[in-house]
This record gives C-alpha cells, sequence and structure tokens, in this order.
C-alpha cells in the first residue's frame, strides 16, 4: 500500500490503497472512469492541512495540475488563471516578479492553489476572497463540469461552500483572480504595520509587504522541513462580546479580544493555549511549538494518533478553564 508521508507536512506515517497523481484534467477523467460511482477520493494538494490519524481505506488523487497564464488585462487590473496544483507562496513571488498586486499580505502560506478557495485563506489583514474571480472544478459524484463564480463560491471567514455541501465532492481544476496593476497597500494589520514602520519603509511596495509578512511568519512558524506541522492547528474562536466580558474579561482582564462581526470578537486560540499551561508543552514526539503554541509540531517519529491525543488534552484544558471550545482548523482524516 502506497505510503502518504511524503504528501503530509506533519510527516506522520499512512498509507491508502491507491495513489494517483493528477498532472494534467485528463488523467483525472481517466481515473473517473474507470472509478465506482459510490468510491470515495480524498483530494491531496499540498496536504498542509491534514491530520492522518490512521490509513485511509480509500484512494488519494495528488493534486499536481500545473500553469499560470495571463487571461486578459486592462489600464488597472489583470486576470489570471492558474492551475490549482500550483503552489500558493510560488504564485504569490510570481505575481510581484510580475508587478502585480494583491497577494502580498498571503504570503508563504502553505498549500496549493486549489486549497486557497477551500479555506478562503487570509491573513494580516487580506483574504482570498478579494482577489477571487472564479473557478472550474470536476465533480467526483457525477463526472460533471462545474464553475463557481464569488456568489456561489460563498465565502465567509476561513469559510466558502467547498467546506459545506460541497465538501469532499469536488476537484477544482483551475482558479482564475484579479490582480491589481497599482499598489493596494493593506496595513490595516498592526504587527504588519509596526515592521515596514521600522524598516522606515512608508510608501511600501508589494515586494515589501510580502517581505515583512515572511519576516513575522519565519520568526514564529516552524518549517515543514525543520519539524513537522501544518501551520495553526486550531481555529481562532469568534464568541460573543457580551459572553467574553461576562465570563473571560472578568476574571482574565489581559485577554487579547479582537473585534469581529457587530457582537462578536475574535479571541487567539493561541492565548488561550498558553494561559492554559500549554505553550510550548512537550509531550513524547509531539508538542506545541514555544514560539506559537497554535502549531503542534511532529518533533520526529510522532503518529497522527498522538498528535491528535496531544490535541485533545489542549481543548480539555481549555475547556476546563474558560469554556471555550477549540474546533480544529485541520482537516483530521479518516
Ligand atoms: P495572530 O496575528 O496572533 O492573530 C490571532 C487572532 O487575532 C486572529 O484571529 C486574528 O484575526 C486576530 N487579530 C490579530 N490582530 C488583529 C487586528 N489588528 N485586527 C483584527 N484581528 C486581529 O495570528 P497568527 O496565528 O500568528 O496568524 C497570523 C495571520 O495568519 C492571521 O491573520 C491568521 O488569521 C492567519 N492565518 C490564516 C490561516 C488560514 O488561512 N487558514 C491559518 C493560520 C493563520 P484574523 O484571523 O482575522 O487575522
Amino acid at each position: 500500500m502506497p505510503s502518504l508521508k511524503p504528501f503530509n507536512t506533519f510527516g506522520v506515517e499512512a498509507s491508502c490503497p491507491a495513489l494517483h497523481p493528477i498532472t494534467r484534467i485528463d488523467d483525472l477523467w481517466s481515473y473517473l472512469h474507470q472509478k465506482p460511482p459510490e468510491q470515495r477520493s480524498l483530494v491531496l494538494g499540498g496536504g498542509s492541512n491534514v491530520l492522518l490519524r490512521d490509513h485511509l481505506p480509500y484512494p488519494v488523487l495528488l493534486n499536481q495540475i500545473q500553469g499560470r497564464h495571463l487571461v486578459s488585462e486592462d489600464a488597472a487590473s489583470v486576470i489570471i488563471e492558474l492551475g490549482s496544483g500550483e503552489n500558493w507562496h510560488q504564485i504569490v513571488e510570481w505575481s510581484i516578479a510580475q508587478g502585480w498586486n494583491g497577494l502580498e499580505n498571503l504570503a508563504l502560506i502553505p498549500g496549493t492553489v486549489g486549497a486557497a478557495p477551500i479555506q478562503n485563506i487570509g491573513a494580516y489583514g487580506a483574504e482570498f476572497a478579494t482577489v477571487f474571480v472564479d473557478l472550474e472544478a470536476i465533480d467526483l459524484t457525477t463526472k460533471e463540469l462545474r464553475h463557481f463564480d464569488a456568489a456561489a463560491a460563498a465565502f465567509g471567514y476561513r469559510d466558502s461552500c467547498f467546506k459545506r455541501s460541497w465538501k469532499d465532492r469536488l476537484f477544482i481544476t483551475k482558479v482564475r483572480l484579479r490582480l491589481s496593476k497599482t499598489p493596494q497597500p493593506n496595513l490595516s494589520y498592526g504587527v504588519l504595520a509596526k515592521v515596514l514602520a521600522a524598516a522606515s519603509i512608508h510608501q511600501p511596495t508589494a515586494r515589501d509587504i510580502a517581505n515583512a509578512v515572511i519576516l513575522i511568519r519565519s520568526s514564529k512558524l516552524p518549517a515543514p522541513h525543520q519539524y513537522g506541522n501544518a501551520g495553526s492547528f486550531f481555529k481562532n474562536p469568534t464568541l460573543p462580546a457580551d459572553w467574553v466580558a461576562q465570563h473571560l474579561q472578568s476574571r482574565h482582564p489581559e485577554v487579547v479580544v479582537y473585534p469581529d462581526q457587530p457582537g462578536m470578537v475574535k479571541i487567539p486560540a493561541a492565548w488561550l493555549i498558553e494561559a492554559s499551561g500549554w505553550k510550548g508543552v512537550r509531550k513524547g514526539k509531539v508538542g506545541s511549538y514555544p514560539l506559537q503554541p497554535l502549531v503542534l509540531v511532529n518533533y520526529g517519529g510522532a503518529t497522527g494518533t498522538a498528535i491528535w491525543e496531544f490535541a485533545q488534552a489542549i481543548q480539555a484544558a481549555v475547556q476546563a478553564k474558560f469554556g471555550i471550545t477549540l474546533e480544529p482548523e485541520v482537516n483530521l482524516l479518516p
């Protein structure tokens, strides 16, 4: 049975009955042609947002569809079409080198272009939805070609229809984005503005912003080749502002709280984990990263089960101390 160890950034051992590299859309049609209708398949891009807790009982499609094309342009913007298996960060770098703006705040996010709309990836005040035009996908059940524009994608905060009604039913093949030809710096995120000001950069280019994001991320996140990880393991909880004022701020006035939708606030999960005593804790081959406790790391040879047990222990500690349920952001498989 083929090993999935090279294809998940946690670097845990797991196998599956068959592994199908998909480098062209025709590879996918051939696979679907021979697949029994009821057979489930897992699409893996960068493997950077999954925890494989055990062996998978179904085949895995490895998305390796490449391609970057300029589709059209006007005085202000370009529309580009990307193969869904392209590495996200390499696309950010490429777009900046072309002189296009819009992806710079999203530098160094692991994963593929095809994974970006599923999660509506976002970071440092920007999110994928704002540059999205549309995408093409193949329905793994009916074998139909489908198109989704922004309205159909139903993007929300780290959310889309691809995580909900369409979950596990699509293979996204191509994604089109609109990028600006003129700089549109988004410095709404405090730490980003601070890093740029410290470097005396007052009119930052997309390159300057990406550099600052890369600096911030690299200073607190481990590279997967150093220690296996899948970035943030838990979502940052959003909670009713009243509840937070009554039950959290009254007892922990130092808690960090950010505004969210009206009546709601965001609490950094990292703060809750640290305040529950789990920052930098290591048990055997698994730990919470000392510089960013929201990242769980495989110090070498950990199993998916051990990582999941560690994550559950953190959930229990945060629940016991604050009455808040931390939800995993990574996909738990099987
Ligand atoms: P962080 O900067 O410590 O922030 C933790 C939480 O506080 C997040 O919910 C963040 O909101 C919020 N926050 C911080 N500064 C804020 C501000 N000035 N205004 C409003 N909200 C603020 O988070 P981190 O874990 O180191 O991650 C850095 C960035 O990468 C964050 O933007 C985070 O969302 C993003 N990220 C994205 C993904 C993903 O797309 N799947 C995964 C991991 C991290 P926001 O989440 O709205 O920024």
